[in-house]
Formats: structure tokens, sequence, C-alpha cells
């Protein structure tokens, strides 16, 4: 079963019942070889949308876009390292030049690397806080020249439930996730009279690669079971113990990418399973 099957297989859009709330609107999202992003990208495009697949890893970027419209006239790969500046330049170039257009940005790739603030190593540190936050920058400056031209775009933000609260462990990965909360913030202010708005979706733990390599790691820092890991901290905080899905989440990426107007902007929509209340 290929990649779309897969995913069209157990969707709304195999039931019909998807209904283009992004026809026609040209989204880039940053990680969509992957996890979260690449989910994302699959329901925007059954939703309508042109997507661009923005990520690090250049032939699952295309191979993830080939899978979304073989054509490719619906669908772009796109390598690009999003903390670098050359890159995102170049490649949000590429997006203006292919479509013509941008209408969506999701900022969402990210990595994790989980050590106590004691032994952590300054070059991860540094890198951790490049993805994140330089990306989340580099990436937000480029969309909104052309979203301000156009005087309409939205922009999200994959901030975590760890943009509201701390975890041990994870200094930079916390420190990124809140950050990208004030950086919507101000987009959400500068944005609102090119009619751009801005909103941070901050996601319970998911199964990803991203989570399935967090697990062990974990474990061995914490000295228990990895399902310990997965019973006493990643779902402890939930009222039913259950993961979040990629599902859930690009879900809240449709609703505030078609979102109409400026009342919903500067936010952040918490999909945890009841973990952090609001
Ligand atoms: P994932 O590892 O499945 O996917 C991440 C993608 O980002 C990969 O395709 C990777 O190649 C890409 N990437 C990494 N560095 C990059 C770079 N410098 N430039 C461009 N692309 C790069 O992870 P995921 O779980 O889908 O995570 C996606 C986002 O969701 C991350 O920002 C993560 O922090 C966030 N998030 C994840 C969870 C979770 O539990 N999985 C929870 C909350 C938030």
């Amino acid at each position: 079963m290929n990649l779309r099957n897969e995913v069209l297989s157990d969707s709304p859009a195999a039931s019909g019942s998807r209904q283009s709330r992004l026809r026609d609107k040209v989204a880039v999202i940053t990680g969509a070889a992957s996890g979260i992003g690449k989910e994302i990208a699959l329901m925007f495009a059954q939703e309508g949308a042109k997507v661009v697949i923005a990520d690090l890893d250049p032939k699952a970027a295309h191979e993830t876009a080939g899978a979304i419209d073989p054509t490719g006239q619906r669908s772009l790969g796109v390598a690009m390292d999003v903390s670098d500046e050359e890159q995102v330049e170049a490649g949000m170039r590429q997006v203006i030049e292919v479509f013509g257009r941008l209408d969506i940005l999701v900022s969402n790739a990210g990595v994790q690397i989980v050590a106590p603030i004691v032994e952590f190593d300054f070059a991860k540190w540094k890198k951790l806080l490049a993805i994140h936050l330089d990306g989340a920058f580099l990436t937000t400056r480029a969309a909104l020249r052309q979203m301000y031209q156009q005087k309409t775009g939205s922009i999200i933000y994959m901030g975590s439930v760890h943009s509201k609260e701390a975890s041990p462990l994870k200094a930079p990965y916390v420190t990124a996730k809140h950050g990208l909360v004030g950086l919507a913030k101000v987009v959400a202010k500068e944005g609102a009279a090119y009619g751009v708005r801005a909103n941070v979706i901050c996601p319970g733990f998911v199964r990803t690669p991203l989570v399935e390599k967090q697990i062990p790691e974990q474990a061995r820092e914490l000295g228990i079971s990895e399902a310990e890991v997965v019973k006493n901290v990643m779902l402890k905080e939930t009222v039913d113990g259950e993961f979040t899905t990629v599902q859930d989440v690009a879900e809240t990426a449709v609703f505030l990418a078609a979102f109409p107007s400026n009342a919903l902007t500067g936010q952040t929509v918490v999909v945890s399973h009841g973990w952090f209340m609001q």
C-alpha cells in the first residue's frame, strides 16, 4: 500500500467527507517528510491545497511530494535546512516560482535532544535552538514578504505542551517551544494589518520517529523501563492515558489555516488529551 492510500484509507477523505476548506491555497510545511508534518501535508492536500514538503531530507521530501501528487502539479518537494538562511531563501523563492503565491506556512521542523542541563553539550543546545527558533524566524520572514504583498496568510507554529510547561532533561526544547509562542504573538500583532494570522499548536506526545527515539533515551536517563516512560512520563497527565495522533494535530492545523478572519490569532491550541488545561 502506498503512502497516499495508507493515509486516505482511514481518513474522512476516503469516505468523501472532506470539504475542500483549503481549495487552491499554497502551503509550505517544514519537516513534512515525516511524522506530524507529513500528515499535515497529506490532509492539506485532501482539503484542496497545493503543498510544499520542505525538509532536511531531500529524498524523503521528494517521495512524500510524489506520493501526494505524482503529476507534481499540486505538490513540491524542497530540500531545506530551516536553520540555514540561504537554503530557506532559495526554497521560498522556488515556491513562488512554481506556485506563484503562498497562503499558509506551517513551521513544524524539529528535533529532540535530552540530557540534564549540567551535562548539556553547548553545540547540541545551539543546534536545537537553531532548528526550532532560527528556523521559525527565517521561514516566517520569507513567508511574510509574500503574504504582505497578497494581504492574506496564516502561519502555524508547531509548539508542544512544552510551550506551556517544563519537563526535566529538555532544557533547549522547552525553551524553544516557549519561544515560539512569543514569536507567534509578535507576528499576530505585526501581521494583522496585512491580513496575516499566526497561531501555535501544542500537541501532547505523538508516536512519531521523534518520540520513538526519545523513549529509550529517557528510560536510560531516568533509570526506568520504556513502558514506565510511556505510562508515567508521557501519558501521566492526560485524562485518558492516550497518545495524541498525527491526525488530531493535522485536523487542528486545517482548522487554523482555514479560519476566515483575524478573530483567531496570537493563540495557542493545546491538543493533548487534556494534558495542560488552560
Ligand atoms: P519527526 O522526527 O517525525 O519529523 C521531523 C521532521 O523534521 C523530519 O522529517 C526531519 O527530517 C525534519 N527536520 C529535522 N531537522 C530539520 C531541519 N533543520 N530543516 C528541515 N527539516 C528538518 O518528528 P515529529 O514528531 O513529527 O515532530 C514535528 C514537530 O512536532 C517538531 O517541531 C516537534 O517538536 C513537534 N512536536 C512533536 C511531538 C511528538 O510527540 N511527536 C509533540 C509536540 C510537538
